[in-house]
């Protein structure tokens, strides 16, 4: 789907594991910024790259003319196809410093953060070429460049790119879905994040990794959504800590989330636990 005059977005469904197991259906958007060159915003699980060849086709492009892939986060439904794309298309691959170690080695990632489709989503490695800090310009050609913008939170690799011919923003994981399951190693992170987003002037089309691209107000909506979300959590938390002092945290974060009605996975207890370690929070959401 065009979004704008030089950005496409590819909806990509893939499989994965929910509570106790089960089979859940879910989805990653992969985005192409197409100039004389293409960049790609991340790339998807292992299997996407026949999904990407036949976008490019209908587009009338071909994967040689990938010269860029950026990676919004390490996570692996974000850097499956990652290895794949670079042997279709030699591109250079460019992620954020920290995400670097986990993208080159997969197999440490799943020793620090197991999942249990993690092998499905992605299957290799794969070298990156360019290490991101918050404010780099990448050129893209033709005068057009991308702006890095580090906006940790769901992980502390995360970025978010603004690519300003177009007023596209790029956030990947960063916005908390509301009403969805948190998943994030650190909320106070995440609340500076979505306020730096806020900031950000010219933004015509937000993209995210979990919604369709967003334009009008509903990019701002999105945002304030979101940082309503990490309020109402904050408030179960401090009332379940409050109402219940004896619990200790496994027991604390699962009343929490049985609360909240989401599945009490892993990754979404890390994030409930950030709650914990932060009794200022309120302060942080007030501003
Ligand atoms: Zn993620």
């Amino acid at each position: 789907m065009k979004i704008s005059d030089h950005v496409h977005a590819l909806k990509l469904p893939f499989q994965s594991t929910g509570d106790e197991n089960r089979p859940v259906e879910r989805f990653v958007h992969l985005y192409f910024i197409c100039g004389r060159r293409i960049c790609m915003v991340d790339s998807g699980v292992a299997p996407a790259l026949n999904d990407i060849l036949a976008y490019l086709s209908q587009i009338g492009r071909s994967v040689a003319e990938i010269d860029l892939l950026v990676q919004t986060h390490s996570h692996p439904d974000h850097i499956g196809c990652s290895r794949a794309l670079k042997d279709a298309s030699g591109c250079r691959l460019a992620a954020h410093r920290d995400a670097k170690p986990w993208i080159e080695d997969i197999d440490l990632q799943y020793q620090k953060r197991p999942t249990g489709t993690f092998y499905a989503l992605v299957s290799r490695s794969a070298a990156v070429d360019t290490v991101l800090s918050d404010g780099d310009i990448l050129p893209l050609g033709e005068g057009r460049s991308l702006t890095v913008l580090h906006t940790p939170g769901h992980s502390r690799d995360s970025i978010s790119f603004f690519y300003r011919p177009d007023g596209v923003l790029f956030t990947g994981d960063t916005i908390p879905e509301a009403g969805g399951r948190p998943v994030y190693e650190d909320v106070s992170a995440v609340i500076r994040s979505l306020r730096k987003l806020e900031g950000l002037k010219g933004v015509k089309v937000l993209c995210s990794a979990w919604h369709l691209p967003l334009t009008g107000d509903r990019a701002p909506a999105l945002l304030a959504e979101a940082l309503g979300y990490i309020q109402h959590i904050h408030q179960v938390v401090t009332r379940t800590r409050s109402d219940f002092p004896s619990l200790d945290t496994p027991a604390l974060c699962r009343r929490v989330l049985a609360h909240l009605d989401q599945p009490p996975l892993p990754n979404v207890i890390k994030s409930i636990e950030s709650h914990l370690n932060f009794s200022r929070l309120d302060d942080l959401l007030k501003r």
